[in-house]
């Protein structure tokens, strides 16, 4: 995770680089366009999941210092909002090109940091670097709407306004991606924005935020602090925070949705997932099996939008086995060594509920039909890999079926109708993704009518909408009423301001006092 070698993250500002004897390098508070070192005594290991080696040491930040924080958001807001929206798209033209620059240091932190390969580390980076580029396009995406001569000589116009300091609060599967849904809309609208990174994995957001002070952004305008409860618990209360972007897990998410909401803020939280393939038997058999195995075991099944349940509809159950082949065919090593297809789990409690849930799934009845428990990966003995696993014959009361695994571990069903497999679907109370695979175009669009789920892929196994739409999870998988990026995204972060005046040429004449409402 050293930020060396690279024009612009030369020196590590946010990490000190420690000697061969000493404690691991800490990770910083970023506070008005500085790295500072945390004052704490409270100090969480961050570790290399492919190794289990502490390679840092995450603080949980001090009242004082997340005070400091948002004081700094504060006081930066005052002149940010009054910036012109040409001077903050500027920023971002700089801020793309500095994200591409930098992209392949940025994909090594997160391989190191959180596990995944390189080039899903890469790819999921420029999924993030899309998001800045929409943010170039705020010109369009913010305007107003006007109506003249409402009544006589009477004009409404209606602007966006930025809301004030808001908060980022992100998990550790998109160290880099999802930081960039929350700072870049949230700032190019005007607003100054509070990060709270995964301490799992800062190392992503504390450099690209680094990178954002040097396309422009001034200090105080994007602040980064650590921790894990209290964090949040405090974003949750402060009463200088009027907004929180969240994305995580249910637990987390509720709880911010609900003590964030009751403190007056605007909350959008992204939560878990359970998202379905159905693979219908006239599908193009090798895209479907191969669409699947990535989507199932990708990131090692740590994505939100894994295809983590298949349906099997009809005679495509007789493909089953040929899945299981093509599955024992990935190779399983740290993400930074070439050739891996899949790296390991977050950390040992993670690989531990992993292992935990698949066991649930063979006491419940569920057939194992490949079993990547005991994965053994030469020279990452320590690391906490699990090898792609599939449980078949799951039934949708069993543990591992109502449970987020979040591991690269399918849970298998079949089923004789699509009408079956839709209720299925219907019944589970997440609704972030699912995906049909078919080659009828009449069962597609029966699909994407009866499902309610928010982002459906007919043949696409992950479809996350590029930032020109918005990130459109539901049910179960968002709370909120605005979503994550593209126009919704700005709707989120800004308020709207109506203004009705009246100008007249006869206002010298004197007008009688109105007592009853205006038509
Ligand atoms: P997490 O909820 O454990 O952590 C997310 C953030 O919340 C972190 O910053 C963490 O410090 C904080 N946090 C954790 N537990 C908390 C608690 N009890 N109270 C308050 N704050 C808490 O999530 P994770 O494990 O980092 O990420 C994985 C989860 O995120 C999965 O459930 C996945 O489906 C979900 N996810 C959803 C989306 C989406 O867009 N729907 C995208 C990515 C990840």
């Amino acid at each position: 995770f050293q930020t060396t070698g690279v024009k612009t993250l030369t020196t590590s500002n946010w990490i000190r680089c420690a000697s061969a004897s000493s404690k691991p390098p800490t990770v910083k508070n970023w506070i008005n366009g500085r790295a500072v070192e945390s004052k704490t005594n409270d100090w969480i290991e961050l570790t290399n999941p492919s190794t289990n080696e502490v390679i840092g040491l995450v603080p949980k930040s001090t009242q004082a210092e997340m005070n400091e924080a948002v004081e700094s958001c504060k006081e930066a807001f005052r002149t940010w909002s009054k910036t012109t929206i040409l001077q903050r798209q500027q920023v971002m033209f700089r801020y793309q090109d500095l994200i591409k620059k930098n992209l392949k240091k940025v994909a090594a932190n997160i391989s190191k940091e959180q596990g995944k390969t390189l080039t899903d580390a890469e790819g999921s980076c420029l999924r993030g670097l899309q998001v800045v580029e929409s943010c170039c396009s705020v010109t369009f995406l913010q305007t107003g709407e006007t109506m003249h001569s409402i009544a006589k000589d009477m004009d409404i116009h209606s602007y966006r306004v930025p809301l004030g300091v808001c908060a980022g609060i992100a998990p550790f599967n998109f160290p880099a991606m999802i930081p960039l849904w929350m700072f870049p809309v949230a700032t190019v609208c005007g607003n100054t924005m509070l990060m709270k990174p995964s301490e799992q994995d800062p190392g992503a957001c504390m450099m690209l935020v680094e990178l954002a002070k040097e396309a422009g952004l001034p200090d105080g305008v994007v602040n980064c602090i650590h921790g894990q409860h209290e964090a949040v618990t405090f974003i949750c209360d402060h009463p200088d925070i009027r907004a929180i972007s969240f994305v995580g897990s249910d637990t987390a998410g509720n709880y911010i949705y609900e003590r964030g909401s009751k403190n007056g803020k605007r909350v959008q939280c992204n939560m878990g997932a359970k998202n379905h393939g159905v693979i219908m038997p006239d599908a193009n058999k090798e895209q479907a099996l191969n669409q699947l195995v990535g989507a199932a075991f990708g990131a090692a099944g740590q994505r939100c939008m894994a295809l983590s349940t298949a349906i099997f509809v009809g005679k495509a159950r007789e493909w089953i086995p040929e899945l299981v082949e093509r599955s024992k065919k990935l190779r399983i090593s740290a993400g930074y060594e070439a050739g891996a297809d899949l790296g390991p789990v977050i950390s040992k409690k993670a690989k531990d509920r992993v292992l935990q849930l698949v066991e649930t799934g063979i006491n419940e009845g569920a057939k194992l039909v490949l079993d990547g428990r005991n994965v053994k990966v030469p020279g990452y003995e320590n690391g906490n890999f699990v090898g792609p696993t599939i449980l078949h014959d799951v039934k949708p009361n069993m543990t591992c079926y109502k449970e987020e695994i979040f591991g690269p571990v399918l849970v298998s069903m079949s089923v004789d109708t699509l009408d079956e497999a839709i209720k299925i679907i219907n019944d589970n109370p997440y609704g972030n993704g699912t995906a049909i695979f078919t080659t009828n175009g009449a069962t597609a669009r029966k699909f994407t009518q009866e499902i309610d789920v928010g982002q459906i892929g007919v043949n696409v196994p992950i479809p996350v909408p590029l930032p020109m739409f918005s990130f459109t999870g539901s049910r179960g998988s968002f709370r909120g009423d605005t979503n994550f990026y593209g126009r919704n995204g700005m709707n989120f972060y800004t308020q709207l301001k109506t203004v009705t005046s009246a100008w007249r040429q006869e206002d010298a004449t004197p007008v009688d006092v109105q007592m009853s409402m205006p038509t």
